[in-house]
């Protein structure tokens, strides 16, 4: 049995204080963090500047060690997705998506979700566990420190973060948190605040805490603008519904490194994607903000259609409407680029082919059988 620690599960206080128990200063844990983050290093033996007394002492204790990767794609567009296996039968997707000024990573947080989001194929795959902090962390180190060698650079690549990949971040919180902090560390991968974006569907107690203990971007998965559908669409509004969970936001952006949070947006069609929705929303969003309403942006996401969601994508005309409503009413609307899409890279649709419970379609079966709300309850609702 493989007893010896695994330093990826540190920030650098944590770092620090397994250092301590060896009798080593602070200073070590530092020079030491930046052997591993900075420079991809696993073998103790090369960290040149460390003590000897202290390269010696470790391989018998500690270890640098990322998930195994079980396979590697290459998307036409430059996209890579890796798929890490996290046993037990599961395996976690981390996506890099090269843009012109930017490099995008695209992590997990959990091995399958227990959110169950109508549209999403982790969510249908059923929650099997947290990841670790060395799982989190070690998808970035391992992308970045493939990428540099694959591109021959010793420049950094990843820029941006998104937690974005399975799971609900905010569910494994105590996990989440140290991985955040190494992210922005300047003695790891130094990003800014700004780069390194959560996406929630909404745990309202954890974006409060979020916002004390690590804030960083926020990007919340809204995809209905009322109640009845949203708890359809996304299970968890039915104990944080949308009221408290946009006061949870603009509370956050007391503390945000951005000036507005990002409203994830998935266009389904027929389903939340009518002017009416459109309208609602540019209202929920004055009500929230005070005077000039809540900051914010949104993030229109084409549909990636499997089957078993019984769902398909609107039509691009519908999209592009909906987002000009939304832009004529002053809010900054994008419609998210499918990329990777050779390789099934996009949105919700991570791992979707990994792995299928049978209790999980159980209740799929189950939850199929309830009709999503029609747009004409929710237009005498509102007027
Ligand atoms: S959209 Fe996010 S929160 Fe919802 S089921 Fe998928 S991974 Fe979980």
């Amino acid at each position: 049995m493989n007893t010896r620690t695994n330093l990826l599960d540190f920030d650098l206080d944590g770092l620090a204080a397994f250092c301590e128990q060896l009798g080593e200063k602070r200073f070590r844990a530092t020079q030491l963090f930046r052997w591993i983050h900075q420079r991809g290093a696993s073998d103790f033996s090369a960290m040149s500047d460390l003590a000897k007394s202290l390269r010696e002492k470790l391989p018998g204790i500690a270890e640098v060690r990322a998930l195994p990767v079980v396979a590697e794609h290459v998307s036409a567009d430059g996209t890579v997705k890796w798929l890490f296996d996290v046993g037990g039968g599961d395996a976690v997707e981390t996506v890099f998506i090269p843009e012109d000024d930017r490099g995008t990573l695209c992590i997990s947080s959990q091995a399958g979700c227990a959110v169950n989001c109508r549209f999403c194929s982790t969510g249908h795959q059923g929650f099997s566990r947290n990841l670790t902090t060395a799982e989190i962390t070690g998808q970035l180190w391992y992308a970045e420190h493939a990428l540099r060698k694959r591109l021959g650079t010793s420049e950094r690549v990843v820029s941006n973060v998104v937690m974005m990949g399975m799971g609900e971040p905010l569910q494994n919180y105590s996990a989440l948190v140290p991985s955040l902090r190494t992210m922005l560390d300047d003695h790891a991968y130094g990003m800014s605040r700004r780069r390194v974006t959560v996406s929630t569907s909404g745990v309202v107690p954890m974006i409060d805490r979020l916002s004390q203990d690590c804030p960083v971007a926020l990007a919340v998965s809204l995809h209905a603008p009322i109640d009845t559908l949203r708890d359809n669409l996304v299970p968890l509004n039915r104990k944080y519904p949308i009221a408290e969970l946009l006061d949870a936001c603009k509370r956050y952006l007391e503390f945000a490194p951005r000036d507005f949070i990002t409203f994830e947006y998935c266009m389904l069609d027929g389903v939340n994607d009518l002017p009416e929705h459109a309208d609602r929303l540019i209202a929920l969003v004055r009500e929230h903000g005070g005077g000039a309403g809540l900051s914010c942006k949104f993030n229109l996401i084409p549909f990636n259609p499997f089957p078993a969601s019984g769902l398909t994508r609107s039509p691009r005309e519908r999209v592009v409407a909906f987002a000009k409503r939304l832009s004529d009413a002053g809010i900054v609307t994008t419609v998210r680029k499918t990329r990777g899409d050779d390789i099934d890279a996009a949105c919700g649709q991570l791992a979707g082919d990994v792995k299928d419970r049978t209790r999980v379609e159980d209740r799929i079966a189950r939850q199929r059988r309830i009709p999503l709300v029609p747009v004409s309850a929710f237009v005498t609702r509102e007027s």
